[in-house]
């Protein structure tokens, strides 16, 4: 695989949402993450986003720090005993002011509007802009977009894709910032997070290649002046083709410890189902950076 180098030096993310278990596919992101940390003397935050009010749950949330803990994974700066609590671990839900006061700002420029659509009316995955021209009462509704126009499609370049151009407006259309139940929604507190905690490059599966340009753009109206880096990761799939998924107990990192799996056997596993290493021979957390070395 060829990928062109990170700048050394780099502050990343690992960014579950626990709206589950951790599984398969979150160590795979994990090796990505933390290996690449290792090689290039990048620094990584743990952010547990947590923006869905209604899915998140505290046992899910114990759930993924006792697995970080269990693989040897830890944000930089922190240890096993203290990476739990205070500027170690960044949990959305913590803040909701510092989105407040974002959303006014765009507010004030005039870019931001009411919507009462509910996903229901909106047959496409375009948003048609129906309510950008209506004077929806701000007090109908918490649900609110941001308006997206641009002159140009969104140009950047992945560290491992290379060149992309997506353009917001015909992928997405106006950007849904908070939803209809209040919560903030992910494509938001992603870009206000990774503009606050100065976050300059972003290691992601591939299925949020798409969020990227809108993300871009966003962070631009936000005032924000150098973009992250990208580096999109291939997804994994059981060798049989099966979609790895926080249902199939096989995959649970909370199974593979019950079946007596060690943290170096998962994380070899996972850099070998990521296509990091050629057999699922056992990586100890501390030995993830050898799969970059090179690189
Ligand atoms: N919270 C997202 C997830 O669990 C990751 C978001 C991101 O890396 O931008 O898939």
């Amino acid at each position: 695989m060829t990928l062109q180098a990170p700048r050394a030096g780099f502050r990343t993310r690992f960014a579950p949402a626990p709206t589950g278990h951790l599984h398969l596919g979150h160590a795979v992101n994990a090796v990505w993450v933390w290996g690449l940390a290792q090689a290039f003397d990048g620094r990584v935050l743990l952010r547990l986003e947590d923006h869905d009010r209604g899915r998140c749950r505290a046992e899910y949330e114990t759930s993924i720090l006792d697995d970080l803990d269990w693989l040897g994974l830890v944000p930089d700066g922190a240890t096993t005993a203290t990476f739990r609590t205070g500027p170690h671990a960044q949990r959305q839900s913590d803040n909701t002011a510092r989105y407040d006061a974002r959303l006014a700002a765009l507010d004030a420029r005039g870019l931001v509007y009411t919507c009462r659509c509910s996903r229901a009316e909106i047959a496409s995955s375009v948003y048609p802009g129906t309510c950008r021209h209506t004077a929806v009462p701000a007090e109908s509704t918490p649900a609110r977009r941001v308006i997206m126009d641009g002159t140009a499609a969104e140009s950047f370049d992945d560290l491992r894709l290379g060149t992309q151009s997506q353009d917001p407006m015909t992928q997405c259309g106006d950007l849904l910032v908070r939803d209809r139940a209040g919560n903030w929604t992910y494509q938001f507190a992603v870009v206000v997070d990774d503009l606050e905690q100065g976050i300059d490059l972003i290691i992601r599966g591939e299925d949020l290649l798409d969020s990227t340009g809108r993300q871009f753009r966003l962070a631009q109206l936000l005032g924000r002046d150098t973009m992250p880096s990208v580096l999109h990761h291939p997804l994994v799939s059981h060798p049989d083709g099966r979609k790895l998924s926080k249902s199939a107990g096989d995959t649970g990192l909370r199974e593979l410890r019950a079946a007596g799996r060690s943290p170096a056997e998962v994380l070899g596993r996972a850099a070998h189902l990521g296509g990091l290493a050629d057999s699922p021979r056992p990586i100890p957390a501390s030995a993830l950076g050898d799969l970059f070395r090179g690189a």
